[in-house]
């Protein structure tokens, strides 16, 4: 999927006239491999309506890096559907929590049920597994066999074949003697039938769960918004933990999951071992299913295109003007406008930009950002020092944006004078406060 999806916006980049039409083709290219990867079809097109609200192609400065700004509008809108933005249930210590797990055979709730227990025993709870799976022959076994392994106490019975009693006996017994965390393993459906579900409602009934967890297959699919509306309906559960992300399954299925239950994934099963299990993180989830390495530097460049100053005032408070605070500076200028009249109240560029008309002023705009564009993320954040002691990197950033060694020097001279008058701020300031301190 996620290479899929790249390719897109890939191909979009490098398409000659980035035009409106090219967009909606990428747009319409990464929703079918958003259907591919089983997210759910109703829910892609409304992400698709949301993805062409948040770009506003038209919209965009010629300068931004396109592809980062329609791969982060993706992102954020797959984030924003598998973050249900609600807190899961949190067991308490001292009192005892008893938590029921319910899913379709296979999906992974016994292997599950153990990692959780030790997961919470871990963390100092004192844990215990109840095995309600009277159905399948051979679960308790199961069961027995990974809490041995993992030195957790359990519950079951070979000879009782009613799992409600099972359920019941086990969770008391333990209650009396104060576990803080009773799981319970219930048994498998293969359908979604009705025996099987009102047997489920039933142990719910007799052990009135704090919460109830849905196991989910990653590679569920499509059936993944049907399926899990139909246990959520039966069984009401608080929380999902998706198994298998290990395996080729794109994952798609659980985002339909989230999204038609408005329910949080709490956990990832990533193997078949005891501690292959990792909190649920929104974030890193998209950014895997999108096959994106980098999420961090993308958010960052993103959120620089944002009339954010702040980083830049620090700077500044701190006697500094790097080369990437004039590129800021520069690109808040365009979006504000108009441009002959904002770059008037930048001292240096006002001169740059005498006689120019808008059109002129703001070409020459862009091409001070082409350059910055260009540099190393040193040489952006350095104090321009680095290009005199090496001025090849001049010649090397002229080359990259596609303009002159001439170009690239004006533009350090500008940030020069703006880092002089951040020093000399920062001195006054300094003197200001070493004069009150002397009163
Ligand atoms: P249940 O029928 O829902 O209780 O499912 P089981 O716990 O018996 O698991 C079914 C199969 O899936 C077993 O072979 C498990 O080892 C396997 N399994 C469960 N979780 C994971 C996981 O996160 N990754 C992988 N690779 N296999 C898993
Ligand atoms: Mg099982």
């Amino acid at each position: 999927l996620g290479r899929r999806i790249n390719s897109a916006v890939n191909d979009l980049t490098r398409s000659a006239t980035l035009d409106e039409k090219a967009f909606d083709g990428m747009i319409k290219e990464i929703s079918n491999a958003l259907v591919e990867a089983d997210v759910n079809i109703k829910l892609v097109s409304s992400l698709r309506k949301q993805i062409k609200t948040a770009v506003k192609f038209n919209e965009l400065p010629a300068h931004v890096n396109k592809k980062r700004i329609i791969q982060k509008a993706v992102f954020d809108a797959l984030v924003d559907i598998v973050n249900p933005h609600q807190t899961p249930y949190n067991p308490k210590k001292g009192k005892s929590n008893v938590i029921m797990f319910v899913g379709l055979q296979g999906a992974g709730k016994t292997t599950t049920c153990t990692k959780l227990a030790r997961w919470y025993q871990a963390r100092g709870f004192k844990t215990c597994l109840v095995c309600a799976d009277t159905f399948r022959a051979g679960a308790f076994d199961q069961l027995k066999q990974n809490a041995t392994k993992a030195k957790i106490p359990y519950y079951g019975s070979l000879t009782q074949t009613d799992p409600v009693v099972v359920a019941r006996d086990g969770v008391e017994k333990f209650k009396k003697e104060k576990f803080e965390i009773i799981i319970v393993d219930t048994s498998g459906r293969h359908h979604q039938e009705e025996a099987l579900f009102s047997e489920m409602q039933d142990i719910q009934a007799a052990v009135k769960p704090q919460q109830t967890v849905m196991v989910l297959d990653a590679s569920i699919g499509q059936a993944a918004e049907a399926q899990s509306r139909a246990f959520k309906d039966a069984a009401d559960f608080g929380a999902i933990i998706i198994t298998k992300t290990d395996g080729a399954a794109a994952g798609g299925g659980a985002i339909s999951a989230v999204a038609a239950t408005h329910t949080p994934i709490v956990f990832i099963g990533t193997g078949e071992h005891l501690l292959d299990m990792e909190k649920f993180n929104p974030e890193s989830f998209v950014s895997k299913l999108l096959g994106m390495g980098d999420m961090q530097g993308l958010v960052d460049h993103v959120q620089s295109l944002k009339l954010d100053q702040k980083e830049t005032m620090k700077n500044i408070t701190e006697g500094k003007f790097t080369v990437r605070d004039l590129r800021d500076q520069l690109q808040n200028i365009m979006k504000m406008g108009p441009l002959s009249k904002m770059a008037g109240m930048i001292p240096g560029l006002s001169g740059m930009m005498a006689g120019m008309d808008d059109d002129d002023a703001s070409g020459k705009l862009k091409r001070m950002v082409y350059i910055c564009d260009s540099m190393t993320l040193k040489e952006l954040d350095s104090d321009g020092k680095i290009f005199v002691e090496q001025p090849t990197r001049m010649t090397r950033v002229a080359r990259g944006s596609g303009t002159s060694v001439r170009e690239v020097e004006e533009l350090l001279t500008q940030q020069r004078t703006m880092a002089h008058m951040a020093k000399n701020m920062k001195g006054m300031a300094g003197n200001a406060q070493k004069a009150k301190a002397a009163m």
